[in-house]
């Protein structure tokens, strides 16, 4: 209990600070291939991600909950193999403009040139803050088949009242701080923006789910966090990922060189371990979608 509250508290401090990091992503001939009828309620509203990815083939997401509220992911199947999905949240708050300007460094080339080397996919959820800052790397995370972008809200404010000390959007603007993050996205040039969303800090109540309810996205979460939220020692955040990570597990880590430094050497320390135990890496769209008879 203790390691997990640290876990938790060393993510929302992370959230808190740097108020910018979920991951990214993006798919879209790889999933034409998939598609029955059950699943027309869950394709994205051209309203929300993006109408060019609606019209391509829509992306596995969960069916709402009970009165239409936004479904949360969280891990894929325990019985599925041995699969694993990485997720990088690019984190960059609405204020944190002058810092970036003064040289901070919210994005984390490297690390994403490391994922490259190492063939590695992985669900990047962005903030529209960060796709502003950086609109050719947004381009480039959205736009390789490698990846796919997710989005982690615009302003990376928190969507409940208590969450680890980030401002809160009020439930009236939750929705058009999803979209406006979307919006970014196309205009930095991103042409398939997944229907997937990870709020802020991890923090939703029912009030959050029922406010996204028209976008129809999946929230996800995860069920691995790795520690690397301001972390300096690379191989404890390696131990932490190689300790928590299961079948179907999606593991939480930060694309950002200013609150995760450590984050490219672990990602260089613990892929050759999995791929040693037998691990697959797969992207979150590849999980929702075992998770929902799609693959
Ligand atoms: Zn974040």
């Amino acid at each position: 209990m203790i390691s997990l509250v640290r876990r938790i508290t060393a993510v929302c401090a992370l959230s808190t600070v740097l108020t910018t990091l979920p991951a990214c992503g993006t798919t879209q001939a790889s999933r034409a291939g998939h598609s029955s009828p059950s699943e027309s309620a869950a394709e994205p509203s051209p309203a929300g991600p993006s109408a060019t990815a609606t019209a391509a083939a829509a992306p596995p997401t969960l069916a709402p909950g009970p009165g239409g509220l936004t479904p949360v992911f969280a891990n894929g199947p325990r019985t599925g193999g041995k699969k694993v999905a990485f997720t990088f949240d690019a984190d960059m708050t609405a204020a944190e403009g002058p810092r970036a300007a003064a040289g901070e460094h919210f994005d984390n080339p490297a690390l994403i040139a490391a994922l490259r080397a190492l063939k590695v996919p992985a669900t990047v959820f962005m903030t529209g803050r960060w796709a502003e800052q950086y609109p050719d790397e947004a381009r480039s995370i959205g736009n390789d088949p490698l990846f796919e972008l997710g989005n982690h809200s615009y302003s990376h404010y928190a969507f409940t009242g208590d969450c680890h000390g980030l401002p809160t959007v009020g439930a009236d603007r939750m929705r058009s701080d999803v979209e406006r993050a979307y919006t970014a996205f196309r205009k930095a040039g991103v042409r398939h923006a997944m229907p997937y969303f990870r709020f802020p800090g991890g923090c939703y109540d029912k009030q959050a789910l029922r406010a996204l309810s028209g976008l129809r996205v999946t929230a996800v979460q995860w069920d691995v966090v790795s520690g690397d939220a301001f972390a300096t020692d690379a191989d404890a955040v390696a131990r932490q990922v190689l300790g928590g990570v299961k079948p179907g597990s999606v593991v939480i880590m930060h694309c950002t060189r200013s609150a995760a430094p450590t984050t490219e050497r672990v990602v260089r320390a613990v892929v050759p371990e999995l791929r040693k135990e037998g691990y697959r890496f797969v992207k979150v769209s590849d999980m929702i979608g075992a998770a929902t008879g799609r693959s």
